[in-house]
Parts: structure tokens; sequence; C-alpha cells
């Protein structure tokens, strides 16, 4: 049985909330799947000290050099993550296509992977438009204090 998540992140991977913005974000994004027939086994949020990686699990199949456009192998990245782990002083990394010194964000993921130090997580949501809408991540923009984006995530 695979986990499915929905990550919504500050835009701005620095910014974080207030405790009580982030415990308003949760509880409107857990009304968005209260309706019957809908379901979410649980909604959270986590601050992070660091700038955090919030992958998208199986769902990145591919990752592409900004500089060279070449394929940067996800062996690599994988073993990026494990050796490092997932939070970053600096995200400046020396990829193995080319050799450049690139900053992680600045990759091209197939399936879009964010960073940031603070998220909301929905854990296995359904209904029948899986994601939120853009007026939804606008109503949890306007609780936490600065927009956010969606990482669909799958593991
Ligand atoms: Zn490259």
């Amino acid at each position: 049985m695979s986990d499915g998540y929905i990550r919504l992140i500050p835009t701005d991977l620095n910014w974080q909330p207030t405790p009580e913005a982030a415990t308003a974000a949760v509880a409107y994004v857990a009304r968005l799947f209260a309706d019957p027939g809908d379901s979410v086994e649980q909604v959270d949020h986590e601050f992070y000290d660091r700038v955090t990686l919030i992958d998208a699990g199986e769902n990145t199949t591919r990752i592409t050099c900004s500089r060279c456009d070449g394929d940067v192998d996800l062996e690599w990245f994988h073993d990026l993550i494990e050796e490092q782990g997932e939070s970053f002083d600096d995200l400046a990394v020396t990829v193995p296509c080319c050799g450049a010194v690139v900053p992680l964000d600045s990759l091209r993921y197939d399936w879009p992977v964010g960073f940031a130090r603070f998220e909301v997580t929905a854990l296995n949501a359904t209904r029948a438009r899986y994601e939120l809408a853009d007026r939804e991540l606008a109503d949890v923009a306007t609780l936490l204090g600065h927009p956010v984006t969606q990482i669909l995530a799958h593991y």
C-alpha cells in the first residue's frame, strides 16, 4: 500500500509562518476533505530548522541539469540525500553531468519538488479533484501569510 501526500510549502524557501497561522492552515486543509465521500488520513504541519527537501517520492523520474541540459543521474541524487540528509545549509552541489556547481533548486525535476522550512501535509487525501485548486492555495496563503505552492508526492 503506497501513500500519497499533498505537501504545501511557502514559495520562499526560508519563510516560516507563526504557529497560530500554521494551525489555522492545517484546519482549513482538513476542511477541504471533509465533504461526504471525501477523506484524508491526516493533515499536519512541520517546521524545519534548516531548508529541507520537499520531495515527490516516486513521482520524480527524471532530473536535468540547469547548466548543461544533461540528465542528472537519479541514483546520484538519492545517494546525495541519503548521505547528507534532507536538510541543507547550502543548496550548492557539484552535479555529475558537467561538474558545475549549481543550487539543487535550480535543477529541473520532471515532477515538481520543493525546498522549504515549513510544510502542511495531507496524507492519502481523496476527493473528486485531488489537488488543491488555485483558489484554495490562495486561501492557505492568506491564512499563513505567504504565497504557497503544492508538491504532490507518492511513496
Ligand atoms: Zn550539467
